[in-house]
């Protein structure tokens, strides 16, 4: 099914399924932590690692003993729920992590139980002939280990149990510290779901205190046989030094280009409603543009007949020594520049104040001229700050954008009617995804076809993954019949 929500639908829906959940207790501080959720204690929350490990092997087992109807029910009660409470993870998970819009939030949930895979996602080959049948299966792997970011929280937790699960596994969680409430809200509605289906009282488990201890546990457990880890370079990095097979979905600065054959009117607004997406939380959104030079202006009038906000040099210089801050490397003493936690996810009114800009609710994006070399260019930043750069024709912007991409390979985007430029910064970026004049959330299926995945692992091959993803292939032979032509 395709979703191509409005603002104002998203809006509607948001406003009608929050009136009907009981008050709004979400709110509170008081009312959530990373055991419970309004005085309910969350379900698969371990203060152990070990007994969250064993607690996901039990998991396991009781999975591998259901009929795929069964699981497949399963996986439609989950999606029932997801789709239900999505408001609520929405809310929790701003009022957590303080990064993000609400309304943006409920319709990635949304996304994630309309859109995740389920069990048809897993099919056997065949191959046939003269010396009889050999069937080739998706097998599970057993227990996996799934590190999840603070970007995406319950969305990647919900997202990548349904797939999981669909493919027979079971799954332990250390989730971000920063989003534990969120994430283990999400554990206990997997958990919830699976009572409601007939299925074990504890499907998928988490623990309450995630650390990088409880990581390295969960990496040297002879229980977990695959990890899956969704987050920046170092946890990518970590992960694939684990000695066990890993997926890692690692991190992106998506370029945009957009040359003068574009609908430069829609490419302006889709680079907003996709940079605006959840304040430029998601891995794939649109990062920096490369713009042609005779182009540039109208490009950013509609950008800001969209809601966006120009700002000069001399203020995007100063709003940078806010938005990035030094960090010196203990080992080697090296000062570089790393982005403000405190500023990701923020929405564009509240970082233009801190540079003494007012501005109403209908800005939603801030955007600004700079060379290649400036900082908003080069970080991957996740907040509505947008940079781009004027570029003499598409030999300079492939190269800069190829550049700007970090050799990431992740997600890049073009506005073009030219199909040989298409093409050209298709094949030199070799990104996991290439959206073509929409905004960057049609690649992960919002307003584009495809399934949807919030675990997009560029470093390791399986792009975006689904329930193959988490399986091992498995040969059957029979020799010297079932061909039956
Ligand atoms: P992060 O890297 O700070 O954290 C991700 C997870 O890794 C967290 O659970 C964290 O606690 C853990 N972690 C960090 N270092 C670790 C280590 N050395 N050992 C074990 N665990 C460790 O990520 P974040 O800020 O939450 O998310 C944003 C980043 O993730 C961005 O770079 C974004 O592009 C990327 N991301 C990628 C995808 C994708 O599908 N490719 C999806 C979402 C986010």
């Amino acid at each position: 099914m395709a979703i191509n929500w409005t603002e104002a639908e998203i809006e509607e829906v948001v406003a009608s399924v929050v009136k009907s959940l009981r008050g709004d207790a979400f709110a509170e501080k008081s009312e959530w932590d990373s055991k419970s959720y309004a005085g309910r204690r969350l379900i698969g929350v371990f203060d152990d690692m070990n007994d969250a490990i064993g607690a996901a092997e039990a998991g396991y087992k009781a999975v591998r003993a259901m009929s795929l109807e069964d699981r497949e029910k399963l996986i439609a009660v989950i999606r029932t729920l997801c789709r239900d409470e999505a408001p609520v993870m929405a809310a929790l998970g701003v009022a957590e992590t303080k990064m993000g819009r609400v309304d943006h939030k409920t319709a990635k949930h949304i996304l994630v139980a309309d859109k995740t895979p389920g069990c048809a996602d897993i099919v056997a080959q065949v191959k046939t002939g003269d010396l009889g049948l050999t069937l080739t299966e998706m097998a599970p792997f057993g227990v996996v280990g799934s590190i999840t970011p603070s970007t995406n929280p319950s969305e990647t937790v919900i997202c990548n149990s349904i797939g999981m699960i669909a493919a027979g596994n079971g799954v332990v969680f250390n989730p971000h510290p920063n989003a534990i409430a969120t994430s283990n809200y999400a554990v206990d509605l997997i958990n919830r779901a699976s009572r409601i289906a007939g299925g074990p009282d504890v499907l998928v488990s988490s623990v309450a205190k995630p650390t990088l201890e409880t990581a390295d546990i969960m990496y040297k457990h002879p229980a977990i046989r695959l990890l899956v880890c969704t987050g920046g370079p170092g946890v990518v990095k970590s992960v694939l030094s684990s000695g066990k097979k890993a997926i890692g979905a690692g991190a992106g600065n998506p370029p945009v280009i957009v040359d003068d054959t574009a609908d430069i009117r829609k490419a302006g607004k889709d680079i907003i409603d996709g940079a605006t997406f959840d304040n430029n939380l998601p891995c794939i959104a649109e990062k920096e543009v490369f713009a042609f030079a005779n182009i540039a202006d109208e490009l950013i009038a509609s950008m800001k007949e969209n809601g966006a906000y120009l700002i000069d040099r001399a203020t995007a210089d100063k709003l940078a020594d806010i938005v990035l801050v030094d960090k010196k490397n203990p080992k080697t003493g090296v000062v570089s520049k790393i982005v403000n936690r405190d500023c990701v996810g923020r929405d564009a009114q509240v970082l233009l104040e801190k540079v003494g800009i007012k501005v109403g609710k209908d800005i939603r994006c801030i955007i600004c001229e700079t060379d290649f070399a400036h900082p908003f260019v080069q970080h991957e930043l996740m907040m509505p700050i947008l940079p781009i750069v004027r570029v003499t024709g598409i030999d300079q912007a492939i190269d800069l954008a190829c550049k700007a991409e970090h050799g990431n390979r992740h997600t890049a985007h073009m506005h073009s009617k030219n199909i040989d430029n298409l093409t050209r910064f298709a094949r030199a970026v070799e990104t996991t995804i290439f959206v073509k004049n929409a905004p960057s959330y049609a690649g992960i299926g919002f307003g584009g076809e495809g399934h949807t995945t919030f675990t997009i692992a560029g470093p390791t091959g399986e792009g975006l993954t689904s329930a193959r993803s988490f399986t091992r292939y498995r040969r059957c032979v029979l020799a010297e019949s079932f061909r039956i032509i």
